[in-house]
């Protein structure tokens, strides 16, 4: 239910907003295309009335020759109203998948522009000075045997890894703290489905086709692997209404993630910042539309204080225009100093979707009657429905926080402080150490 009429009756903000995001949206056919389906929809209507009043007559007592008429005509209203009926669909199919590129509107304090436009929130920590040459996570990696990139080149590709030895127990050490954590915040913990159907991935705002594009689909099917949790927790709500005292949902969600990663040559590609598959636990909230802009604090104030318990240097960006992609009306990432690539990294990213995934996904709620808010007369005790604001946020994605932690956490001799919180959930190893 994506809102067409609004979209014309503001044209000019959406065609704004559409530069400022720097988006491919061709607004001028998204129109052109809801006017026709309009009035096509008109004219399905007359010709269904007609063949109503067709019918009626035909009730009645009368002469053969008289039948007869109206059974033709009755049959040529029939045949024409097949044929726009297809024309309806197609023309409806059309539409919806224009309407895909066109993005959600944006947070009035959103700064305009490219990736270097982004404002910088809050800056935590300050980076670690060694007083020894440092290594980076590969270096460090193969010298405490805990990764294994050849063996994953051969058996499956470029950017693909085997995590060995005290990895594996940090990739599940740190999925266990986060998903603990995350829940000691009243979040409800899910693991999902990693194949979701297009259609799925569509209306979270994806592009499952296209040859840029970041899904993995599968061959001869209608099915894609989910490139993160936000898309089939999204969808557990599918084309539901909720009811206002369910509100707000929190779901704190683990999986793996697959992304074919199109078009990121060039960029940060060594060993674990960039891979086609990964472990990640991701926060995602279904809340009343005016609820969002505070949950949005909330989720990016859980990254802060995760993030700091580990011990990292960071800082907090509100992303600018550019770099928000379709569903996105905010968000804020956290990019963490990363001393062996001697840079800082994204490891998170917090968005505030509002209502851009729950008008595809049909995720509605009932508002409770207030006097603002007072039934539809003729409709019962109910308010009209609205639809409820989707919000989601990184938890922990794995590879990127373990680049962050050895690198971080490297000792003069090559060995690897393993950080506080994550000792229990490592039967309390403190160190990783030649083996
Ligand atoms: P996104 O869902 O794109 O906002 O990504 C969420 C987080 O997943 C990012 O902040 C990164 O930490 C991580 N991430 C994204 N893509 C990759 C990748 N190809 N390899 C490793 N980590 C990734």
């Amino acid at each position: 239910a994506i809102d067409f009429k609004w979209i014309r009756d503001n044209k000019e903000a959406v065609a704004a907003n559409i530069k400022n995001r720097n988006s491919n949206a061709n607004l001028d056919l998204v129109i052109q295309l809801y006017d026709k389906l309009l009035n096509l929809q008109k004219e399905v209507e007359k010709l269904r009335a007609e063949r109503n009043v067709v019918a009626n007559k035909m009730k009645a007592k009368l002469e053969p020759s008289e039948r007869q008429k109206l059974i033709e005509e009755g049959k040529t209203l029939k045949d024409k109203l097949v044929t726009l009926e297809e024309d309806l669909l197609r023309l409806t199919d059309e539409l919806q998948q224009e309407a895909q590129s066109v993005p959600n509107m944006t947070h009035p304090d959103v700064p305009v522009g490219g990736e270097d436009c982004s404002a910088v929130r809050k800056l935590v920590g300050k980076p670690r000075e060694f007083s020894f040459s440092i290594k980076d996570h590969v270096q460090l990696g193969k010298d405490l045997d805990l990764f294994d990139f050849d063996a994953a080149a051969e058996v499956s590709g470029s950017k693909f890894y085997y995590l060995k030895n005290e990895a594996v127990m940090l990739e599940l050490a740190l999925v266990n703290w986060a998903v603990s954590e995350v829940m000691k915040r009243g979040f409800t913990p899910l693991t999902t489905p990693e194949i979701v159907r297009s259609s799925v991935v569509e209306k979270c705002g994806f592009q499952p086709r296209g040859t840029n594009t970041q899904v993995y689909s599968i061959d001869g099917s209608d099915q894609c692997l989910i490139g993160t949790a936000e898309i089939p927790v999204g969808g557990i709500h599918m084309d539901s209404i909720l009811a206002e005292s369910s509100l707000p949902l929190k779901y704190v969600a683990f999986s793996h993630c697959f992304r074919t990663e199109a078009g990121a040559a060039g960029s940060a590609t060594r060993g674990l910042y960039r891979v086609h598959q990964f472990s990640k636990v991701e926060m995602f909230v279904l809340c009343r539309p005016e609820e969002s802009d505070s949950f949005h604090e909330e989720l990016i104030q859980i990254e802060e204080d995760l993030f700091s318990s580990l011990g990292l240097h960071f800082k907090t960006l509100d992303m600018a225009t550019e770099d928000l992609g379709a569903p996105a009306y905010r968000k804020f990432d956290v990019e963490a100093w990363m001393p062996g690539l001697g840079r800082y990294g994204e490891i998170s990213s917090a968005s505030n979707c509002t209502d851009y995934q729950s008008r595809r996904l049909g995720i509605r709620y009932r508002p409770e009657p207030s006097n603002s808010n007072p039934p539809k007369k003729g409709k019962g005790n109910y308010a009209p429905t609205q639809f409820i604001h989707t919000l989601n946020a990184t938890a922990c994605a794995v590879p990127r926080m373990i680049v962050c932690l050895l690198e971080n956490y490297q000792q003069e001799d090559g060995s690897v402080v393993i950080p506080e919180p994550l000792r229990p959930f490592m039967g309390g190893l403190q160190i990783i150490n030649y083996k």
